[in-house]
């Protein structure tokens, strides 16, 4: 191991001026015209997996934006890591907010500032440059590794779910280990374990061929924003429980010994109601705003909209009222079973005066990795072998449609290890990584390699 830190601490200087190289070329992925950097992208990131050894290198092309895949499978009696990350990038915009060009960066107080700097291009290339270390220190790395990095993610890793399935032999692994998040906090490490799922819906609701008089029809007839508000008042009891049936029958309850864990994190409530701005935290009784975040699901009405209110008045009953809908899931909440659920239950809840139309979108499944599986183990110990200090285990309350996909078809489990710190900026102008962050993230890498090869995928947990 002190030859591969060595070898890390002494490269440094390529290694900030290779991520440079990497954070110029502008891949964000959603801009038709970007389309020939984010290929460029693509196979800057392949030459250099290529120049240092990495076996089957492969742009792999999809239906969208290519994914770079490479391996090296030499260590026969050490399990099978698959890396994941992504290349393509969020549009830098709104420009004028940049204090440097996106594209160019540059070092201001330790900080790397550039488009892509945590989220996700300099988390990815810290395990490119500890596979670099390994190989050219010792022609060999501890544990086979796999490593695909899409090119989507940011738009939703449109062609990257299909990708998967149709690549499940060539992805096969014991473990997905990924850095697209960050710490706790700054010098905190944190393993990140789960996320949640997602059901997006729509409910239209028409009264009438066309806005009515209420001089003339109210009182008489049905007014669809009250029929509207009424459904929505009644998705939740007085206890902030959901009220579709059957909505909470698969959900994972938590143990004992998670909520203990959850209850002895440094999470700080009140900071963090001033700093939204919110009086106070709302939400399901029985439970704290962390278990509620991270293990309970929800259900939000994103917007609504229906009749009149531009200024002054104007006496119509409107003839259509509509409301869009999420629900985040937890394991293990079947998306479409939820959004047949939600449908069934709302359309009981219209009245024979409103004609309902309803539309949605199961959008993915949570994944968990529980606290005791015995990977964990390996992952924390590297982290806080790299960091000093012992990792927190946290979960997201959002949604990586991908890490759904990859739990879905590989059944492996998954370990996010944070390497940015929180105030990074991602998908905002002045994006910025810690340059030590970088650094002190290719050693974590490094770390993982070299502790992962002490875990048996095969042994009872
Ligand atoms: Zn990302």
């Amino acid at each position: 191991m002190d030859q591969i830190l060595q070898y890390i601490r002494g490269h440094r200087r390529q290694h900030l001026a290779q991520l440079f190289d990497l954070l110029r070329i502008p891949s964000v992925s959603t801009l038709p015209e970007r389309a020939e950097d984010v290929k460029r992208c693509a196979q800057f990131l392949a030459d250099d997996l290529q120049a240092m050894g990495m076996r089957n290198v492969n742009v792999m092309s999809t239906n969208g934006h290519p994914a770079v895949y490479a391996e090296w499978l030499e260590a026969p009696d050490a399990p099978t890591i698959l890396i994941y990350g992504h290349y393509d990038v969020q549009p830098p915009d709104p420009l004028d907010l940049w204090e440097s060009p996106p594209f160019d960066p540059q070092i201001r107080d330790g900080e790397i500032y550039a488009r892509g700097s945590a989220d996700d291009k300099g988390q990815a290339f810290a395990y490119f440059k500890a596979i670099e270390a390994y190989l050219s220190k010792k022609g060999s790395l501890p544990v086979n590794v796999k490593l695909l990095i899409e090119g989507e993610e940011e738009i939703g890793s449109a062609h990257t779910h299909k990708f998967v399935y149709d690549h499940l032999t060539l992805l096969q692994a014991d473990a997905i280990l990924l850095s697209d998040n960050s710490m706790f906090a700054r010098g905190i490490p944190a393993i990140c374990c789960g996320t949640r799922g997602l059901v997006a819906c729509q409910i239209e609701l028409e009264s009438a061929a066309r806005d009515l008089h209420s001089g003339a029809f109210g009182g008489v007839a049905e007014n669809p924003i009250q029929v509207l508000a009424d459904i929505l008042s009644a998705l939740k009891d007085d206890d902030e429980r959901i009220t579709i049936p059957g909505f909470y029958d698969d959900v994972l309850e938590l143990s004992a010994e998670e909520r203990q864990y959850f209850a002895g994190l440094p999470f700080d409530g009140e900071a963090l109601q001033q700093e939204i701005g919110v009086r106070g935290f709302v939400g399901e009784k029985g439970f704290t705003p962390v278990e509620r975040e991270w293990a309970r699901p929800a259900l939000d009405i994103n917007g609504i909209l229906g009749g009149f209110t531009g200024p002054g008045a104007k006496t119509i009953i409107p003839a259509k009222a509509m409301a869009k809908i999420t629900m985040r899931l937890v394991s293990k909440q079947n998306p479409d079973k939820i959004l047949q659920a939600a449908k069934d239950y709302i359309s009981s809840l219209a009245p024979e005066s409103v004609k309902l139309s309803f539309s949605g979108d199961a959008g993915g499944t949570a994944y968990l990795t529980p606290l005791d599986h015995p990977v964990l183990k390996h992952v924390a110990k590297a982290v806080r072998q790299s960091y000093g200090r012992e990792p927190l285990f946290t979960r997201t309350g959002g949604s990586i449609g991908i890490l759904s996909t990859f739990s879905d078809a590989l059944r492996i489990p998954i370990a996010m290890v944070g390497l940015s710190y929180p105030d990074d900026n991602i998908h905002a102008p002045n994006e910025h990584l810690a340059e030590e962050a970088y650094y002190s993230g290719i050693e974590t890498a490094a770390r993982l390699f070299n502790e992962l090869k002490n875990w048996d995928p095969g042994a009872a947990s």
